[in-house]
């Protein structure tokens, strides 16, 4: 198994350099931001945000889902950010979202989980994306389609995540923001949705953080409502 001479090599070449770190990290820990993302092995939330052990607080999951608070007893995903929030006080959650995002590909062709009742059962937790979807996209080809779907999905999960009473009452306080990110795989660029143009722009351009409140943050309406009422009133060109 490779693995096996990936943790020799880690122990020969990696940890004598971060000896300290690790004794560091064995009193506990306190990461300032939990991201919540895919399974799927092409993202390293990790290695892309060029952090280290201790700094992230992990959940991954197909899809990168969050049930929403009160539908899912037991849920690890309520539990893991309940414990993030009230006992690590992180300062940010991130949901992060990814191209090709098999998950998102299945709920729009459900007809490929007919022997995989487990992922169908899973995936009702995208029962709003799909709607979102259905409701206002379906006209898009399949690849627009897919890509609109899985930034869709970041925010419909944004806003599970922000039902759990622990994370909404940190937020009203001011101390803890959320942020919605798209990995693309091909470019390794990170995306974070801008709430002012109603998209996902370069993080260089957009931190991707979100005001403390729900329902398609501020106004109501989906990213396409937004476009069209920007171009409504852009103000007129010179000359005319
Ligand atoms: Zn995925």
């Amino acid at each position: 198994m490779k693995l096996i001479q990936g943790i020799h090599k880690f122990r020969s070449e990696v940890y004598p350099k971060e000896r300290q770190l690790y004794v560091m990290l064995s009193g506990g820990q306190s990461p300032e931001t939990l991201i919540i993302t895919c399974s799927d092995s092409r993202i390293d939330p990790t290695r892309i945000t060029s952090s280290y052990p201790g700094e992230l607080f992990l959940i991954r999951n197909a899809g990168n889902l969050v049930p929403p608070y009160g539908t899912a007893a037991g849920s690890g995903e309520l539990a893991t950010i309940e414990y993030a929030v009230s006992v690590l006080n992180v300062k940010n959650i991130v949901v992060c979202g990814h191209s090709d995002c098999g998950a998102v590909s299945a709920m729009l062709h459900p007809e490929k989980l007919k022997d995989l009742p487990s992922v169908s059962a899973w995936l009702a937790h995208m029962e709003r994306t799909r709607r979102v979807i259905h409701d206002n996209y379906s006209h898009l080809g399949p690849e627009q389609l897919l890509e609109i779907a899985i930034q869709e999905n970041i925010l419909v999960q944004l806003e599970h995540v922000m039902m759990h009473p622990a994370v909404s009452s940190r937020m009203l306080r001011g101390d803890l923001k959320l942020y919605g990110w798209y990995f693309e795989i091909h470019s390794a660029k990170v995306y974070g949705y801008d709430v002012t143009e109603g998209q996902f722009g370069e993080i260089e351009t957009t931190t991707g953080e979100l005001p403390m409140t729900r329902h398609r943050w501020l106004d109501g309406m989906t990213n396409e409502e937004k476009k069209a009422q920007k171009a409504n009133s852009a103000p007129p060109a010179p000359g005319h």
